[in-house]
C-alpha cells in the first residue's frame, strides 16, 4: 500500500512524500502522487514529526479529575489504590484506548507505558493503530518471597507482549525502588538484558525517596539501581527530579534515558525539575513524558514541551536554557536510543502530522519557537503511523463510542 501526500509545507517550501510499506519512500518537492495511491491534500498543512510520550499510564484516563489538588501519599492511599484494586481487565483495554485517541489527537504517535494489566495493553495500542513500549508494572513489597510468586506471571505477560504485533514493544515496569526489592529488580535487570528489552521505573521522583535509599542503602539512587544491573541504554529512568551531578555522569556512561515530567512534578509540588542543564552537560539520553492523567491531567505533549521549556528556564533562572528546537527534539524522542523517535527522511518509519498551519498560533514566527511556546494538540490536523491514516481532519475512529465506555467505568470505578 502506498500513501501519497501532496501539496503539504516543510521549512517554507511545498512538498509531497510517499509512504509504501509503512516507510517514507520520497520526500521532497518533486514528489508527487502515482495512479492507485492513496493521496492525502495537504495544502495549507504543515509536515512535521510526531512527538514519543516517553513515560505514562495510559488507562489511568479512567481516573481523570479524580482527586486533584491532594498530597501524593493521601491520594494514593486514599483514592487511586482503592479504585485500582477494583479494575478489571477489560477497564485498562478502554482507557488505554482513550489515551490512544487523546495522544492521536495531540500528534503523538508512541509511547511508554507501566501500568496493571499490561497485557491488555498491547490489544488497546494494535486497535488504535500507534505504537508504544509496554510494560505491566511490578510491585513486591519490598518482599523478596512475593517477588518469587510474581516471576511466572511476569514472564507469561512478556510472553503475550511479545506476540502483540510489530506496533507494540514488550518492556519491563518495576514501579520505584521504594516498592520492589533489590532481589526482584535484580532478576528483572537479568531478564532484559537477557531478551534484549526496554526497562522502564521511576526514579528520583521525590526527596524523600533518596533519604530514604542512602538511609536504607548508604547510596544514592541511580548508584543503587546500578549496582542491581538495572542502569543501561535501554533503561528508562522516569522524573529524575533529585539526581545530583554524579549519578547524571553514570546515566549517560550507562547510555540509559531520563524521561522529564514536569506537568506531574509541578502538580504534585515535588519541589523541582529535572536539572536538565545538569543532564545536558553530562550527555544523558533524554526524554519527555506526561505521567499519568491522574496527575497531569492530559496526555498532550504540546502543552507538556511548553512546560519542559518554561520550568528549565525557570528554574535556572535563565531564559537561553532549553530552547525551542531542542526541546521539541526531546519530545520528539530524538535524544533517547529507545524512545528512538523517528525523523522526516527517506527510509524512516512513515509516522508524521499535518498541522493546520492557518491556525493563529502557526501563523507568523519562527516553526520551532510557535509549535513549542503557542501552539496545543489542537493544531494536529492529519496523524499518520507507518503510511496508516489514525486522524484526519481531527475525526478518529470510534472516538465517541471509547469515550462513552470511558465515562461509564470510571463512574463504576471512583463513584464520581
Ligand atoms: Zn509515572
Amino acid at each position: 500500500m502506498t500513501l501519497a501526500v501532496t501539496g503539504g509545507s516543510l521549512d517554507g517550501q511545498v512538498v509531497g512524500l510517499r509512504a509504501t510499506d509503512g516507510v517514507i519512500e520520497a520526500l521532497g518537492p518533486d514528489v508527487e502522487a502515482d495512479p492507485g495511491d492513496d493521496v492525502l491534500d495537504a495544502k495549507g498543512l504543515l509536515i512535521c514529526p510526531p512527538m514519543v510520550n516517553g513515560h505514562t499510564h495510559a488507562a489511568m484516563t479512567l481516573f481523570r479529575g479524580f482527586g486533584d489538588d491532594m498530597a501524593l501519599m493521601e491520594w494514593l492511599r486514599t483514592r487511586i489504590w482503592p479504585a485500582e484494586a477494583k479494575l478489571e481487565p477489560d477497564d485498562v483495554y478502554w482507557g488505554t484506548r482513550l489515551a490512544c485517541v487523546e495522544m492521536i489527537r495531540s500528534g503523538t504517535t508512541k509511547f511508554a507505558d507501566m501500568y496493571w494489566h499490561g497485557a491488555e495493553v498491547a490489544p488497546a495500542v494494535r486497535d488504535s493503530g500507534v505504537r508504544a513500549i509496554v510494560s505491566s508494572v511490578i510491585i513486591d513489597e519490598l518482599d523478596p518471597a512475593k517477588g518469587e510468586k510474581l516471576k511466572p506471571q511476569v514472564v507469561e505477560v512478556l510472553d503475550r507482549l511479545a506476540e502483540a504485533g510489530p506496533r507494540v514493544q514488550p518492556s519491563l515496569g518495576p514501579h520505584a525502588i521504594y516498592t520492589v526489592s533489590a532481589d526482584t529488580l535484580r532478576w528483572l535487570a537479568e531478564i532484559a538484558a537477557e531478551r534484549e528489552i526496554p526497562l522502564q521505573i521511576h526514579l528520583s521522583e521525590t526527596e524523600k525517596e533518596v533519604e530514604d535509599c542512602l538511609e536504607a542503602h548508604g547510596k544514592r539512587p541511580a548508584g543503587y539501581l546500578d549496582e542491581l544491573g538495572v542502569i543501561g541504554p535501554r533503561t528508562v529512568l522516569a522524573h529524575g527530579v533529585w539526581l545530583d551531578r554524579h549519578e547524571l555522569d553514570l546515566i549517560a556512561e550507562r547510555g540509559a534515558t531520563v524521561v522529564a515530567n514536569p506537568a506531574a512534578n509541578m502538580k504534585l509540588a515535588v519541589g523541582g525539575v529535572l536539572p536538565y542543564p545538569q543532564a545536558a552537560a553530562a550527555g544523558a539520553a533524554l526524554g519527555l513524558g506526561t505521567d499519568g492523567v491522574s496527575s497531569n491531567s492530559n496526555l498532550d505533549m504540546f502543552e507538556e514541551v511548553k512546560l519542559f521549556a518554561l520550568s528549565q528556564k525557570y528554574a535556572s533562572r535563565d531564559p537561553s536554557t532549553l530552547p525551542a528546537a531542542e526541546a521539541l527534539a526531546v519530545a520528539r524522542g530524538l535524544r533517547s536510543p529507545v524512545l528512538a523517535g523517528n525523523r522526516l527522511a527517506v527510509g524512516e518509519p512513515a509516522d508524521f502530522l499535518l498541522l493546520r498551519g492557518s491556525d493563529p498560533e502557526l501563523s507568523a514566527g519562527d516553526p520551532d519557537a510557535d509549535l513549542v511556546y503557542a501552539a496545543g494538540g489542537s493544531v494536529v490536523d492529519t496523524t499518520v503511523v507507518a503510511g496508516e491514516v489514525l486522524m484526519r481532519n481531527r475525526d478518529v475512529a470510534d472516538a465517541e463510542e471509547i469515550v462513552a465506555e470511558v465515562r461509564a467505568r470510571a463512574r463504576r470505578l471512583t463513584g464520581l
